[in-house]
């Protein structure tokens, strides 16, 4: 295996993870997970989202949450946007770094974004010029990558097809996103290998859930096959819509302690990160997936981060 020293972690729940909640929580709350997070040591956030809060009104406090976040930590806070306007909002409330959104297949495009996939790609290219220009990292997240609810497992070609019309609009950061949490080792290692050798100025994430019990797995598959940057939501916030009961986004806690364990670094102190996840699970209200016990931390073979 091809494992790397060190990867770098891109904490989704205060978007990804809240914006699915039932619980109205609180700007300050929102805030203070925030501030536990970076103080745990994670350095880049998908903070909040810049979409209309017509489509997510749990997030609809986009700038008061980017105000009071603390700016000294050295974090970088990105948000999603849907189109320039929220770009335009996302710049004025200071963030670093955006994201925009397609889907791999045509079915989950139209359901989720209302739009064929044609028509969602079209407005990235004035994004990216515009994230140049202003020193904005832009970041394109492809859902149902590795299956979908409306059109099943989207043929090799079609993935590398979406991928190649992001990259010709300017935007070399991408995300591989499995959406419903049906994606398997194999599968992840075929489709990074096969986009990274294809796109070699690209840098790839990976975004998995854990609906299945396969994140952790998918992510050293991924790891293997040269991935470094991980999305994951502290306590496996972040359902899917499409699956209620099922688990959400794989855990930063999860993922944190597995890749200590190996030996690869992430700059996060997971005691630190075990009171974020406490603290989330009392902001929600309702009980997260198991979380780690302390007394074992630091028993196996982790070489770092604490
Ligand atoms: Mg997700």
């Amino acid at each position: 295996m091809r494992l790397p020293d060190r990867v770098e972690i891109v904490e989704v729940g205060p978007r990804d993870g809240l914006q699915n909640e039932a619980t109205h929580i609180p700007t300050p709350d929102k805030v203070a997970l925030i501030a536990a997070l970076a103080a745990a040591g994670l350095r880049r956030f998908e903070a909040t989202s810049f979409v209309s809060p017509k489509w997510i009104p749990r997030l609809a406090d986009a700038e008061a949450v980017l105000a009071a976040l603390p700016h000294d930590t050295g974090a970088v806070y990105g948000g999603l946007i849907a189109n320039e306007r929220g770009y335009d909002r996302a710049l004025a409330a200071g963030v670093r770094e955006v994201s925009v959104v397609v889907s791999a297949t045509e079915g989950h495009c139209r359901a989720n974004l209302n739009r064929p996939i044609a028509e969602v790609l079209s407005g990235f290219a004035p994004i990216a010029a515009r994230g140049r220009a202003d020193g904005i990292r832009v970041r394109a997240n492809i859902s149902t990558v590795f299956g979908c609810p409306f059109d099943g497992v989207p043929p090799m070609a079609q993935v590398i097809s979406v991928i190649e019309r992001i990259a010709a609009t300017g935007i070399d950061n991408i995300t591989l996103s499995d959406t419903i949490g049906v994606a398997n080792p194999r599968q992840v290692g075929a489709i990074f290998a096969e986009a990274t050798a294809a796109f070699p100025r690209v840098t790839f994430a990976a975004h998995f859930h854990d609906t299945r019990g396969l994140a952790l797995a998918n992510v050293v598959a991924a790891l293997d096959a040269g991935v470094r940057i991980f999305d994951s939501s502290i306590g496996g916030l972040g359902g899917c819509p499409y699956a209620p009961s099922a688990a959400g986004n794989v855990a930063t806690e999860d993922l944190a302690f597995g890749l200590a364990e190996m030996g690869i670094a992430t700059g996060i102190d997971l005691d630190r990160l075990l009171d974020a996840a406490e603290l989330v699970e009392r902001l929600v209200a309702h009980p997260l997936r198991a979380r780690i016990d302390r007394r074992l931390l630091g028993v196996g073979g982790a070489v770092s981060s604490r």
